[in-house]
């Protein structure tokens, strides 16, 4: 796959660089960035393959650091860091993921210290979300604020929090499980994919909008849609937003009504925070800035925000789409190793 953010050439990189490593349930994407946080290069996702155990994935993810160091012809020793981002709550101290929904089998593996040593560099591991927040703040839509929280819109709704240069992670990891907020205290409210009820995760997530409008089908509502999924195409939220850009007004009615629950969730977001920005990132954002489906969504939520939060915040905390794509998580674990890096040098 493409970079969602292209590389710059070796000559205008400033050393010393960082290698990040995004791993994610399906795919682990690989980068060098420099010490501004520009990828100077993006290697080819490696399967993750979670059955194959970690142990298997350290080796394979080893061979695809080695060879994109030797491929731009960098000595290891130019290499300050490694920052590894990692799904869920992780032990710091231990290097470890700690029950991870998505990984079975890999809760309490070394991964941290056993990839540090098949490399011979220090490894800084970091939350993912946490990751594509800092790669936002770093270079992307945050770029010159202290403060932003970052919401990945997919299947789930994932957050990363950092305020004034602090990364949230709580006191237990589960600072930021923003996807969790509760919206509707009412007992036949949606069913969230942690088990409980009314989150906000059950009303915007990937997985929710394909319910409604599943819903709506089955009330004989969204005539469009039910033609193009009758003739075998999955109902996705991305066939969702190609068709409210034809016009279709029932279907945008399905993404300005998550935009609306979004925008219920980011006004607890802004009163609890208080961020510079708050960003939209992930899969599911309808086009995002390119398109004009996006652009509604995105004024949906400022609407919705609008009337709900404090004036004052409303007025200074911008509501933007993130701008690094599938690349923030990367770019945010090699510039987390950076930060470690330069506080350990003093
Ligand atoms: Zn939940």
């Amino acid at each position: 796959m493409a970079p969602d953010v292209k590389p710059i050439p070796l000559t205008r990189a400033v050393a010393p660089f960082y290698v990040g490593v995004d791993l994610g349930g399906t795919s682990t994407k690989l980068g060098v960035v420099d010490d501004l946080g520009r990828p100077v290069c993006r290697a080819e996702d490696i399967p993750t393959s979670v059955a194959e155990g970690p142990q298997n994935a350290i080796e394979r993810i080893a061979m695809g650091v080695n060879a994109m160091i030797d491929q731009m012809g960098l000595q290891p020793t130019e290499i300050a860091r490694i920052g590894l981002g990692c799904a869920g709550i992780l032990d710091y101290q231990a290097g470890v993921m700690v029950n991870p929904t998505n990984f079975p089998g890999w809760g309490g593996f070394p991964i941290r210290d056993l990839l540090a040593e098949r490399l011979g560099m220090p490894v800084v591991m970091s939350n993912d979300a946490s990751a594509a927040a800092y790669g936002e703040l770093w270079i992307g839509s945050g770029r010159g604020f202290r403060s932003v929280v970052l919401l990945t819109l997919g299947t789930g709704i994932g957050c990363g929090a950092i305020i004034y240069d602090v990364i949230i992670e709580g006191e237990h990891g589960h600072g930021t499980e923003c996807g969790h907020m509760l919206i509707d205290p009412s007992p036949d409210a949606p069913l969230c994919s942690c088990g409980k009820t009314g989150h906000l995760e059950a009303f915007a997530s990937a997985t929710a909008v394909v319910r409604r409008a599943r819903e709506l089908l089955a009330a004989g509502k969204c005539k469009a849609l039910a033609e193009r999924t009758a003739g075998g195409e999955p109902l996705t939220p991305r066939l969702i937003a190609t068709l409210a850009e034809a016009g279709d007004a029932e279907v945008l009615d399905i993404i300005l009504e998550t935009a609306r629950y979004l925008g219920l969730g980011i006004v607890t977001l802004m009163h609890t925070f208080d961020p510079s920005v708050v960003l939209l990132g992930g899969a599911m954002t309808f086009g995002g800035r390119a398109s004009a489906v996006g652009g509604q969504f995105l004024r949906r939520i400022r609407q919705e925000v609008a009337a709900r939060a404090f004036p004052a915040l409303v007025e200074k905390i911008g509501i933007r789409f993130a701008a690094l794509g599938g690349d923030a998580g990367f770019i945010g674990a090699a510039g987390i190793a950076r930060s470690v890096h330069r506080r350990d040098r003093g």
